[in-house]
């Protein structure tokens, strides 16, 4: 019996997904698949394709569902579902991977190279402000998974002292590689740079917090991509008035959209940019969940699993 796919995602993200799906489960001997963004009896469904903001909350009915996909790379809003109880696979695609890349090493060269010091400036000062090459400016991931990896590399790849840190012991080639509690403090001392690409977890709430934010340098620059719960705010902003944190550039915040009246989007020191560091894109994507339905088929494991308990 060929498989039964329920798309449960937005209209918009179906038009963009449907013909890459297609095409990618074909490519893989399943063009037989019924694949619909149409409510299908969940009784007959055996994968879900997931937006967590999806209307599928209750994934009880599901009675012979055999894994969740999920479009997303963060997983926090359906890792506690207490109804689903099949394998949850997350995203890692090369195309959100590669946008990732692009936005972290976009904004660190903005900041490493005074970029906003230039702006300020082009009203006929001649105000000469040589920054000091990328090898003399410490650079700190805060996680070193499918993202943090790509982006400490890239950094590195550029010449900056890059070191990554983990919950388990990693070894990236090129990157000092840190772990576990322990290894917090150091990786963060001394930083110019810090940018933070840890899941949303019990455990990485407000990982920057008034004590953390003090290890950098002073003026470092703090970049976030990863998930709002992973700075505690009032510290964040103490910090940058301070001086102790220079600028902040956020891409994720605790409520979204980051609301109007929020400090941040009027604060001199911080960029806000609206979760747009990194998006999953169709092309590469559908690759990843054909690839997911094939293994399931086939009796394989699949891939980028993610451990219920850990929470990513
Ligand atoms: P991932 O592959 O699951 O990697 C997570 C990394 O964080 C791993 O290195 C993991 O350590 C580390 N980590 C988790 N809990 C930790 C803890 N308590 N202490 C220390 N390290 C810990 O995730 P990813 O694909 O790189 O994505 C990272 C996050 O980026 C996502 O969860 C999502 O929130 C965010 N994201 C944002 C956007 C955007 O547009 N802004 C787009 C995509 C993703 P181990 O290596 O030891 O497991």
């Amino acid at each position: 019996m060929p498989p039964v796919i329920r798309f449960a995602a937005s209209a918009d993200a179906w038009e963009d997904y449907e013909g890459p799906l297609r095409r990618a489960l074909a490519a893989r001997g399943l063009g037989a698949a019924e694949l619909s963004a149409g409510a299908l009896p969940p009784d007959r469904v055996d994968y879900i394709v997931y937006a967590p903001s999806s209307e599928v909350q209750d994934f009880a009915p599901y009675t012979r569902l055999k894994a969740v996909l999920n479009l997303w790379a963060g997983v926090e809003n359906v890792v506690g579902n207490p109804t689903l109880r099949v394998p949850l696979a997350r995203m890692v695609d090369a195309g959100l991977t590669q946008g990732m890349v692009e936005w972290v090493t976009g904004h660190a060269l903005r900041h490493h190279l005074g970029i906003d010091h230039c702006l300020a400036h082009q009203s006929g000062d001649w105000v000469r402000h040589v920054p000091p090459l990328a090898r003399d400016r410490p650079v700190t991931v805060l996680g070193l998974g499918a993202l943090g990896r790509a982006c400490a590399q890239a950094l590195a790849a550029l010449n900056f002292p890059v070191t990554g840190w983990s919950r388990t012991s990693r070894e990236v080639a090129g990157i000092r590689c840190l772990s576990g509690e322990a290894g917090l403090a150091p990786a963060l001392r001394g930083a110019e740079i810090v940018v933070l690409l840890l899941p949303d977890t019990p455990a990485t709430a407000d990982v920057m917090n008034a004590g953390t934010l003090a290890l950098p340098s002073a003026g470092a620059v703090l970049l976030n991509p990863g998930r709002g719960t992973l700075i505690d705010d009032a510290a964040l902003l103490d910090a940058l008035d301070r001086g102790q944190i220079g600028h902040a550039t956020l891409d994720v915040f605790r409520h979204e959209p980051l609301p109007a009246d929020h400090p941040f989007w009027a604060h001199p020191k911080v960029t806000v940019t609206p979760h747009i560091a990194s998006e999953t894109r169709p092309a590469t994507a559908a690759e990843v969940i054909a690839e997911n339905v094939r293994r399931g088929e086939a009796g394989e494991p699949l891939l980028h699993l993610v451990d219920r308990a850990r929470g990513y």
